[in-house]
Order: C-alpha cells, then sequence, then structure tokens
C-alpha cells in the first residue's frame, strides 16, 4: 500500500508507513475487555510527522 502523499509539514513526498501492532493498541472505550485494533500511521519520513492515523479494524469501535 503505497501512498503519494506529501508532508504538510515540510513537503517531503516519502511517506512511511507504521503500524503499533503489539505497543500501541487502540482499544474500544465501551468495550474494554475486547481486544484492541492495531493502530496504522502514515509518517514523513524526513521530519516525523504523522499525517494519518487509524485503526486496522474500525469494526470493533462499534
Ligand atoms: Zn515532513
Amino acid at each position: 500500500m503505497i501512498k503519494s502523499d506529501k508532508c504538510p509539514k515540510c513537503g517531503c513526498e516519502e511517506i512511511g508507513q507504521g503500524d503499533t501492532y503489539g505497543e500501541g493498541s487502540m482499544f474500544p472505550i465501551k468495550s474494554r475487555f475486547k481486544f484492541g485494533s492495531p493502530i496504522i500511521a502514515d509518517i514523513c519520513t524526513e521530519c516525523g510527522y504523522i499525517i494519518e492515523m487509524r485503526v486496522e479494524k474500525p469494526e470493533k469501535f462499534k
């Protein structure tokens, strides 16, 4: 999954993708006992700005 976004901060076009699986999972507030979802982030490889963050399994937050 390659994105062609540009960093709004420094204009760098090399956007890397990060996955927080394991440590920084996001959990639904309503149902803390369910499993959470890993967060996927699009990160500027130049300045480190996080352009976008989303959970991998949004259906778990319904
Ligand atoms: Zn940047």
